[in-house]
């Protein structure tokens, strides 16, 4: 075997290769010790010839790292070795053996590969070396023999022998004695069948080696195969140290963090809930887990709970904040009432469901705030502000208005005009704070408390208003109708919180009622009372009617002129009688009803009556009386209605006509009393028993008739005149005794009224003849 050495000369033309004759590499052994070795093993191999003369084969192998004697078979064989040099550079050489007498002595041969050399193979393997950080290592491949080491990788070699030797030309198993069982094999595998760079970081070898390595293998092809490994390493330990340190140290700080918010979040006035997506609580704090007594699934926050909203309306389930949340909702400044039995709370509520960057829901989180006090001030505010305008419209009301506590009754509150009826009621109570002392039932009678009591037992019942109508009281000795109203004030609860009670003044309509009724009652009299009335004049008219169609029948009419004519007078009279009757029957109702009313006019009342006796005397005369007229003074201008007091004058003439005998006489005087205006209208006839003299002026109130025989009466008459007289604020008296006569007595105030002094409309309306006949008529019928 040759090695070849090559010199070249660079010409102008080209490249001209000399060769040379290649000096032979071969170590002679015999009995296995080494007897010769050539110059050129000793160049190659870079050990003297004393270091290997007389050396064992086995130290021979030893010294080039690699037992070269294995696996050659025959002389002609040649195996391929890697040796290294004494410094420790390897070589790729085939060997081949010469056997010499019977096999006691051999020479090896020794021939190195083209492109042995790793250096030359790859230029940048030795600036790695270099390097002070990274380890560097090459591997030949398959056999796995180290071929190059950097010192950094004797290191970490180092750090895993604990010894200081060259380990070039050492097999992977013989360096790494627990590769097989180790996880780096499989690095190594890997890149072995991938063919790619693989990287490890953080390895740590074995257990007892508390170093932390980063390292690669990359491996080197040549014609397509591989042909070496490079590893580096780098030692990581302290970066992982520190590392780990800084792990452990954010650990603990993350750790003392969360145990610190737990401390916070436990000890927050805010219920805190966090949930999972199925609505399984995974975090609930103190607050809320002294509110809420056992909670593991969203569902629970019903058990025993009711949710309301802030208009009190009943929360369904499915719309409660956490089942909203779970659906993806985000809540904020949600208000709710809390009711657990009779605790009611309020609440702030705000919610968020929390999501990974996928988009799925990781955690709900919902926080709750008390805001019981905060909605109570709310509410009161708003009370106050509502109560005091409710307050201002209450005392300004015309009604009795009162608060009253329940269930004991008594007096909160009470308006002006409660106060001021209570007071009549109660003279005894002198302030408010009296009021405030007393009870409501008590301020009614006995009676009285226990309608009261009925009603409001009526309105607990319901739980609604009640009334008790048409209550009699009697205030400052005035009769008064009230209609008492009881309304309850309901609390949340359904519970009554107070009452309010109001006194409707219905006086006015009770008292139009009886009115009614009255009025009713006295149609009713009227049509008893007056069917006789009524018929006399009718029968008379139909008498005359009759004698009238026998005339004209018989033909008689010449000779009965008399009697016609007397017919026809009394006629005329009941037609007047009729008349009057209707006027007084009309006149009486508007009396009843509060419809009669007076057109005052200024005139000179002593002229008016002067001629009223003027006008009435020949009827006087006609029936044998007498009537005199007298007055002190000619004038007296006073505010009257004229027609009704000629009416009235009138009237009290026909009754001393009516009840006078004949040859009696008649007086009618008017006295000038100053501030009053006196008329007197006197008789001598049959007179008025004393117990007789009040009822007069009532209707319907007619004296024995044994007496008046001649004079029929609706006796309504005096009843008007007493009405016209009381209109003009005057009164009217009567003065008689039986058999001597009577002496009726009116007294008018003077007054005038402005600017109306032409009462000739007023004159015309009835001729003074006219009035008389209809007045007199119950006289001359
Ligand atoms: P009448 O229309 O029936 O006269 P009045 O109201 O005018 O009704 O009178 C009521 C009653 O008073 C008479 O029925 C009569 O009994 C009595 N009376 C009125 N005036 C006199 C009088 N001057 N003398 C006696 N009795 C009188």
């Amino acid at each position: 075997m040759f090695i070849y050495s090559f010199s070249f000369k660079v010409g102008v033309r080209g490249m001209k290769y000399i060769l040379k004759r290649p000096k032979k590499i071969f170590i002679h052994i015999k009995d296995n010790v080494a007897i010769e070795v050539s110059d050129a093993f000793i160049d190659f191999i870079g050990y003297s010839r004393d270091e290997l003369i007389g050396r064992s084969i086995n130290q021979i192998s030893n010294l080039l790292k690699m037992d070269f004697t294995i696996d050659i078979k025959s002389n002609k064989s040649e195996s391929d070795f890697y040796i290294f040099t004494k410094m420790h550079q390897c070589r790729n050489v085939f060997v081949s053996c010469e056997i010499l007498n019977d096999g006691t002595e051999k020479i090896y041969y020794f021939r190195e590969k083209s492109n042995s050399r790793i250096e030359e193979k790859i230029p940048f393997v030795k600036k790695l070396c270099l390097d002070n950080e990274i380890g560097v290592a090459v591997w030949s491949f398959p056999k796995l023999i180290m071929l190059e080491c950097s010192e950094k990788f004797s290191c970490f070699l180092n750090k895993l022998h604990n010894e200081n030797k060259s380990y070039i030309g050492l097999k992977k198993q013989e360096l790494l004695s627990k590769f097989e069982n180790s996880s780096i094999k499989d690095i190594w595998l890997k890149t072995i069948m991938t063919g790619k760079a693989c990287s490890y970081k953080k390895y740590k070898y074995l257990k007892n080696h508390n170093r932390y390595w980063d390292f690669s293998l990359t491996p080197i092809f040549f014609n397509g195969k591989i042909k070496y490994i490079i590893q580096t390493v780098l030692d990581v330990t302290d970066s992982v140290i520190n590392e780990k340190i800084f792990e452990d140290q954010k650990n603990t700080i993350i750790k003392g963090q969360n145990e610190q918010l737990e401390i916070i979040i436990d000890n927050m006035s805010y219920l805190l809930f966090i949930f999972d997506k199925d609505g399984n609580f995974i975090k609930i704090n103190k607050a809320a887990s002294d509110f809420f007594d056992d909670l593991s699934k969203m569902e629970d926050v019903t058990k025993g709970f009711q949710y309301f909203n802030m208009d009190a309306n009943l929360i369904v389930t499915e719309y409660l904040p956490g089942f909203r949340v779970l659906r993806g909702e985000k809540i904020s400044e949600y208000r709710v009432m809390v009711k657990k039995n009779n605790i009611v709370k309020y609440f702030e509520v705000n919610g968020t469901p929390i999501y990974d960057k996928e988009g799925n829901f990781v955690v709900g989180i919902v926080y709750c705030y008390d805001i019981t006090k905060k909605v109570n001030d709310e509410r009161t505010l708003l009370k106050k502000t509502q109560y005091d305008f409710f307050n201002k419209i209450i005392e300004s009301l015309d009604l009795p208005f009162v608060r009253l506590s329940y269930p004991d009754l008594n007096f909160i509150d009470i308006n002006q005009k409660g106060y001021y009826y209570l007071r009549k009621l109660r003279p005894e109570i002198k302030c408010l704070d009296d009021v405030k002392k007393t009870k409501f039932s008590t301020i009614f009678s006995q009676q009285d408390k226990l309608c009261v009591l009925r009603s409001i037992k009526e309105m607990e019942h319901k739980k609604e208003k009640s009334y008790s109508r048409y209550k009699k009281v009697i205030i400052s000795g005035e009769e008064m109708f009230v209609h008492m109203l009881y309304q309850p004030m309901i609390g949340v609860n359904g519970e009554i919180l107070e009452i309010i009670g109001i006194a409707i003044d219905v006086t006015e309509e009770i008292k139009a009622n009886k009115n009614m009724e009255k009025s009713l009652k006295w149609q009713e009299e009227i049509f008893s009372n007056l069917s006789h009335e009524l018929k006399t004049p009718l029968n008379v008219i139909f008498s005359a009617a009759q004698l009238f169609e026998l005339y004209l029948k018989n033909n008689l009419l010449n000779e009965n002129k008399a009697k016609i004519s007397n017919s026809i007078y009394s006629i005329k009279q009941n037609c007047y009688r009729l008349s009057r009757l209707l006027s007084n029957i009309v006149d009486m109702s508007k009396i009843e009803s509060g419809y009669f009313k007076l057109d005052l006019y200024n005139e000179n009342i002593i002229e008016v009556i002067e001629d009223i006796v003027q006008s009435s005397s020949k009827y006087v005369e006609g029936k044998g009386l007498s009537i005199t007229f007298d007055t002190n003074v000619e004038e007296k201008i006073i505010a009257f209605d004229y027609q009704k007091i000629k009416r009235a004058i009138l009237n009290l003439i026909s009754n001393a006509i009516k009840f006078s005998r004949p040859g009696g006489e008649i007086y009618v005087d008017v006295i000038d009393k100053g501030h009053t205006v006196e008329i007197y209208i006197s008789d001598n006839g049959i007179g008025i028993e004393k117990n007789n003299q009040n009822h007069i002026f009532s209707i319907f109130n007619k004296v024995d008739k044994s007496f008046t025989r001649n004079a029929e009466g609706s006796g309504m008459g005096l009843c008007i005149v007493k009405s016209i007289v009381e209109l003009h604020g005057g009164r009217i008296t009567v003065e008689s005794e039986i058999e001597k006569g009577s002496k009726f007595k009116i007294e008018l105030p003077v007054s005038t009224v402005k600017n109306k002094n032409d009462i000739n409309k007023n004159k015309v309306l009835h001729s003074n003849d006219e009035m008389i006949s209809m007045e007199f008529s119950d006289i001359y019928s």
